[in-house]
Order: C-alpha cells, then structure tokens, then sequence
C-alpha cells in the first residue's frame, strides 16, 4: 500500500499524479513545494463535508493563506454562471499568478475549478485533488477542463494542464458505491481500449478494487498510466487520445437521450453499456470475435455495471433519436460519425466515416 507516482511527459509541462492513501493529507506540503503562498480551493457540498476540513487543515499547517468556494454537487454546477461565482471568489481571495487553485472533487469540481484556474489572470496553476474514481483514474489527468452549454456538453472549455495530481484513495471510502462503480467503467476502458494484459487482471482483481485492497491503487495508477502515455502521445487530440472516447459516442447518446438525469444514467454506466455496444457493433461489422463482445459483457456485468441499453429504466427514445444524438456530439466533424471500434480486446481503433445506415442497423436490433 506504499502508493505510486505516474509522471505524464509534457516538457515544460510534466507533472506528478501521486496515488496513495492519505494523500490529501500533504496538500499543504505540496502546494508550497509548488511556491504557493495562497491557495483558493473549489470544492462541491458533498465532498466538503466529508474532506475539506483535513485539506484546509493540511494548508494551514504548512502555513498557506488559504481560502474554499463550495458549489452544489452534481453535473448543474458545470456552467458559466457558476464559473463566475468561482472565479469572483478566487479574485476576492486575491489568487495570484504565483498561487494555486485547488480542485477538491469529482470530476464536475475538477472541470470547472481547472477551466477557473484557466482563465483566471489568464492561467493560474491548478492542483487537482481528485476525490472520485472517475476523476482519479480520468478527468484530473489531462488538462481539459470546461463547463457545459445549453447546446451540449463540454462546448466551453480549455486545455489547462494541472501541476500537480494528488489522488488520495481512503477519499474514496465516502463516494457512494454506484459512483464507484461507474468510475470502475473508465478503469475497464483502459484495457480494453489498449491492454488486454490488464483487462485480464481486472477479470480476476475486481473484488479487491471494489473491496479497497492494494489492488484498488494499483487498478487506479495502471489507470493513470495509460491516460498519461495517450495524452503525452496527443495532448491536444488530434490523433490517438480519441481511443479514450471507447464506449462514449454511444454513452453520450444514451445521456442525452435521458436528459442526463443521473437518476436513471449516470456517465460511467452510460460508458459501460456504450463499451459493450461498441464492441457488439465491431463484432457485427467483423472486426471482432462475437466472443470478445461477450467477453467484454460478462466482466461489465460482474461488478454490477448494465451492458445494453435496455436496462435503462426508462428506456430511450428510439434509433433515430440516438443516432441524432451522435450528430451533435462535438466529436463529429463535417457530418460524419467517428467511433472507436475494436479488433479484439485491447485493440481499440479510431474509425471515421462509419456508415451511418450500418449505425442505424445496429441500433435498431439494440433497443
Ligand atoms: P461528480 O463530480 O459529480 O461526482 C459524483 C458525485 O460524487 C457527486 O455527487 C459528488 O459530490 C460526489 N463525490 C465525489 N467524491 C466524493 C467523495 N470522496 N465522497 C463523497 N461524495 C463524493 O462526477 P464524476 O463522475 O466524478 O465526474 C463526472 C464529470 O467529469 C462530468 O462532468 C464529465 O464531463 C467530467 N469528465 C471530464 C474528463 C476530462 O478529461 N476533463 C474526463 C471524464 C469525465
Ligand atoms: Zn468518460
């Protein structure tokens, strides 16, 4: 349990992601490691309950003037007005250039305190304090950041590189379990996408992930790394960082269709039936072997995660409708549709021009 460090290559860039337990417990230390002298921490009602005592702690003690803006918890929270709260906030605190702006969060806070830190006097440095699966193993590491439009998602946005990612694992104790299980999506999409090495060892490591053992940190910096070798490759995605949307044209579909009410789909199920829909469809074009789709299903169905749209209380509109959806998302470019199809488990690959009859097709027999 002794904790790992995965460096991300970015030249002037580079940064740490230090994974262990207790880690939030240093944030002090490493904000003046950083030549902090004030640190304006953003967090949500939730994870400020539960952890922002022991960061405010941690900053005092290192003798940081240190200040916190809470926002409410939840995907509503990613939007321009709530982005100017936060960024009057850090202002009043007198957040300088030399200063640090502190996510505390999951990967809402981290979008939207990152897409702060961006604009604030033009770019202020960001630690990432990441507090959720998700965000421990995806949004912290990376340097997108954003908030949502009435148009879609994400539309409004920087890539703001963190200096430093500190993912404390015991944070995790307090994230509800269906938070956990649907950040274990994005673990799983990591082999899947590019490792069949490691999604074989998530096929017989799971329940010490779930469980908390020293599994659960070595599932969470494997996670990292693979993040940190993709965005280091393409960090401005315009090339190989797309195999990290493996299962999200569909997921984002499946999201919008519901209104992204987290009620019925919260993302990372959205990702784990979008995953196995991908795989399903690669396996009905014959790029896969049906039995990579099922392999694919029965490890997504064994920690608890849905694989087929249906299970989706509720249910979706229909295969037009989805389909419209894939239109929108910003990942389509000059009106064609990009996917990320498979030719087997760990060999993921970015398809463009895909067919959009053969999409329709496929949907049809999904719903
Ligand atoms: P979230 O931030 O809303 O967190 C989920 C819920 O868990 C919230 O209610 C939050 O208050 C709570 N929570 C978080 N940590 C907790 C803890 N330790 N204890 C108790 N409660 C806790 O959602 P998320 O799933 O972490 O992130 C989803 C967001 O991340 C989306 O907006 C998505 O667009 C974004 N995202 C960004 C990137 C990127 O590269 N920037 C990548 C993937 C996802
Ligand atoms: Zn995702």
């Amino acid at each position: 349990d002794a904790g790992e460090t995965v460096h991300v290559a970015l030249g002037d860039r580079a940064y740490d992601i230090r994974i262990g337990r207790g880690a939030l417990d240093e944030a002090g230390a490493s904000a003046r490691a950083l030549g902090a002298r004030k640190v304006g921490v953003v967090t949500d009602a939730n994870v400020a309950r539960a952890h922002l005592p022991r960061v405010m702690e941690s900053l005092k003690r290192a003798g940081i003037d240190a200040s916190a803006v809470t926002v409410a918890p939840g995907e509503a929270s990613k939007n321009l007005g709530t982005l100017g709260e936060v960024v009057d906030h850090l202002l009043a605190a007198r957040i300088e250039r030399g200063d640090l702006v502190l996510a505390l969060g999951g990967g809402v806070v981290g979008d939207l305190a990152g897409f702060a830190a961006a604009v604030l006097r033009r770019g202020v440095r960001c630690l990432q304090a990441p507090t959720s699966l998700l965000a421990q193993v995806d949004s912290s590491v990376g340097g997108k950041t954003g908030v949502n439009s009435r148009h879609g998602k994400n539309l409004i946005g920087a890539f703001h590189q963190p200096s430093l990612v500190l993912a404390d694992v015991d944070a995790l104790d307090t994230l509800p379990e269906r938070e956990f299980r649907a950040g274990y999506a994005e673990v799983a999409k990591y082999g899947l996408l590019g490792d069949e090495a490691f999604f074989a060892w998530l096929e017989g490591a799971h329940e010490g992930v779930f469980g908390g053992g020293p599994e659960r940190i070595e599932a969470i910096a494997a996670s990292c790394r693979a993040k940190a070798a993709i965005v280091a490759r393409d960090e401005l995605e315009r090339g190989d960082r797309a195999l990290l949307n493996l299962g999200h044209t569909f997921g984002h579909a499946l999201e919008a269709d519901v209104g992204y009410d987290g009620s019925r789909l919260v993302h990372g199920e959205g990702v784990a039936i979008g995953m196995a829909m991908a795989f399903r469809f690669s396996a009905a074009l014959g790029l896969c072997a049906p039995d990579d789709a099922a392999r694919v299903e029965r490890h997504l169905a064994a920690v608890g995660l849905p694989t087929s749209a249906k299970a989706i209380p509720g249910g979706v509109s229909g295969a037009d409708a989805l389909l419209d959806h894939m239109r929108q998302d910003k990942k389509v470019e000059g009106g064609t549709l990009t996917f990320i199809l498979a030719r087997g488990v760990g060999h993921a690959f970015v398809a463009r021009d895909v067919d959009p009859a053969k999409v329709l097709g496929f949907l049809e027999r999904e719903l």
